[in-house]
């Protein structure tokens, strides 16, 4: 999708990327650059780096790289819109309506600004039906259930009721809003009637905030017994469910320090919980993602997943194990809870209260225990083939774990169980551990004449000043790959003055050159502070010594060819021939 890029620009100036980093990860100041253990690969020493100048990070271990955008797509699990919506969020700048250029172009955003506006809207609609009306069916439910108004105005949950207006009813004048409606999923167009009816029916109606809290879904409850007991949203451009966690919004609202989280199972559960002061229940609404457990290691070291005691409860947890083994390095842990019989979350601490459930999260069962005991379950070790059943199960699941020690520990228990205490003997079960590979740029293919200019223009945006009006004009003459490059980059950054990396990068998110500009731009050329200037110069005249040796080339080519030259070919081939010896 096509954005302005001047709005982009106005978005990246505005934006410092050491501050938004360093509200993320702990990023130590070194010289004029910061450092810190790089949040995309298990490392013990620092070697990733944030340019404060570049406005650009750069991992040196793993080589991931890019600016403030990149790292919220990567960090944060965005899309680009998204990673943009935050830094509108953090500068103010809208991206909407700024921009007329391009309207159809930004018909994406529109789409999204306009439906966040219409959910935010329902979502007011919805809680006042449940506030205004106090004997509704929904507000006595509540009630009943224990819930204080607090906690209700906190999550801002609202009522459909069925006994008021409903949505598709409330807008059926404006065409725009039942179609954006539509799009959001709140109604539904109903074929057989050539109607507008709401998806959600006298439900308790549970709005899901993004980051920025904006609602993008909502999941219902429903009152009766009609089935299904929950619905939720569908997908739409603003709600991937795979992506998220009920409740994080709220967490994260209170600016507490994020220890661990506590990953349960339904509405109910994460707002009771923060009823009673547990601040870090999140909800994952159904199956646990790759996706959902990625972003929660993002925010805490420590993810303790609640689940009934039964056989389905411990399905769930084994899902959840499976998927997160590729994610357990060496500093994250991961432990289960299994309730009583009959017991969630919601039911059971307001039986033993704050403290008691606390206790029990505390005693969770560690990943390791949960991975032994499921499978010893399920095969006799007492005899050699059990044994060697029970291995060809576990093996390949400790070999997805990257912590090295965590793989070690697991090892260890593993022979322990076995019997087998020589490390040698298990050494014949095992497969030797590979070395994770680390793996750090190539950039000697790059170093042409004209690279060597984009990046050092790149890395160093004023050197672009150095170019007068008349050298600009004789760029265009050069025959080397890259030019055009060259001289595109060299217009932005005059236009600009003020233009750092980043920013330049982003003029090429979608362009065939952005992987080699990203590679320039974090190209180590050796070359000290002070020399810069004269380097570029050096290499900006062998770049134009190229115009002279291609027209040499010709003539010679064409004296060969045609066995002599004129007088005035003869006389030019003397004036470069001299030109270039004077170099
Ligand atoms: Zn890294």
């Amino acid at each position: 999708m096509y954005v302005s890029k001047t709005l982009i620009n106005q978005l990246l100036s505005k934006t410092d990327i050491v501050d938004l980093i360093s509200t993320k990860i702990y990023l130590k100041k070194s010289g004029k650059d910061y450092f810190a253990k790089c949040p995309f690969h298990y490392e013990n020493t620092p070697s990733f780096t944030v340019s404060s100048e570049k406005q650009f990070f750069y991992c040196f271990g793993c080589g991931e790289h890019g600016n403030i955008i990149d790292f919220l797509i990567k960090y944060d699990n965005l899309s680009f819109i998204e990673s943009l919506e935050v830094l509108s969020y953090k500068t103010g700048i809208k991206i909407v309506h700024q921009n007329q250029e391009n309207v159809a172009d930004n018909y994406e955003l529109k789409q999204r600004n306009s439906m966040y506006k219409i959910m935010n809207i329902i979502n007011i609609f919805y809680h006042k039906s449940l506030q205004y009306y106090h004997y509704n069916q929904a507000s006595i439910y509540l009630k009943k259930r224990g819930f204080n108004f607090d906690v209700i105005q906190e999550f801002s949950i609202g009522f459909s009721n069925p006994k008021q207006i409903s949505v598709s009813h409330y807008f059926k004048k404006s065409k725009e809003n039942l179609s954006l409606l539509e799009t959001s999923g709140i109604i539904i167009y109903k074929k057989n009637t050539a109607n507008f009816v709401d998806r959600f029916k006298n439900r308790i109606m549970f709005p899901m905030k993004n980051r920025n809290g904006d609602v993008i879904a909502f999941g219902g409850r429903v009152l009766n017994n009609t089935l299904p007991k929950y619905l939720n949203s569908p997908e739409t451009i603003l709600f991937k469910k795979s992506n998220y966690l009920y409740g994080l919004y709220e967490i994260k609202k209170k600016n507490l320090k994020i220890i661990k989280l506590l990953l349960v199972e339904g509405y109910f559960d994460v707002i009771t919980l923060a009823q009673y002061g547990i601040h870090y229940a999140i909800a994952s609404l159904g199956t646990t993602t790759s996706n959902q457990i990625k972003l929660i290691y993002r925010m805490t070291n420590t993810l303790v997943c609640c689940y009934d005691g039964d056989i389905s409860g411990k399905k769930l947890a084994w899902r959840t194990l499976i998927k997160s083994l590729p994610l357990l390095h060496d500093n994250k842990e991961l432990f289960f809870v299994f309730l009583p019989k009959m017991e969630d979350p919601d039911t059971l601490i307001r039986k033993i209260g704050k403290s008691n459930f606390e206790k029990i999260i505390h005693h969770a069962e560690p990943m390791s225990v949960f991975l032994f005991n499921t499978l010893l379950l399920q095969h006799n070790i007492i005899y050699p083939d059990g044994k060697i059943k029970f291995l060809t199960c576990i093996l390949p699941l400790i070999k997805r774990i990257p912590g090295q020690k965590l793989r070690l520990y697991l090892r260890k228990e593993l022979g322990y169980k076995l019997g087998i205490l020589e490390e040698h003997q298990l050494e014949k079960f095992l497969f030797s551990d590979k070395k994770n590979n680390i793996y750090i740029k190539n950039s000697q293919d790059i170093q042409t004449i004209m690279n060597t200019l984009i990046g050092l223009v790149v890395q160093n945006p004023k050197l672009s000043q150095l170019i007068s009006k008349n050298q600009e004009k004789k760029l265009n003459q050069i025959n080397l790959k890259n030019t055009d490059l060259f001289i595109k980059i060299v217009k932005i950054c005059k236009k600009n003055i003020q233009i750092n990396t980043a920013q330049i990068l982003e003029y090429f998110r979608d362009n065939i050159y952005y992987c080699q500009l990203k590679q320039l731009a974090t190209w180590n050329h050796m070359i000290s502070k002070n020399m810069i200037e004269l380097i570029f110069n050096e290499t900006l005249s062998s770049a134009y010594n190229m115009i002279l040796v291609s027209r040499q080339n010709i003539l010679i080519s064409r004296a060969r060819i045609k066995g002599d030259l004129n007088k005035l070919e003869r006389q030019e081939l003397w004036s470069i021939n001299k030109k270039l010896a004077r170099k």
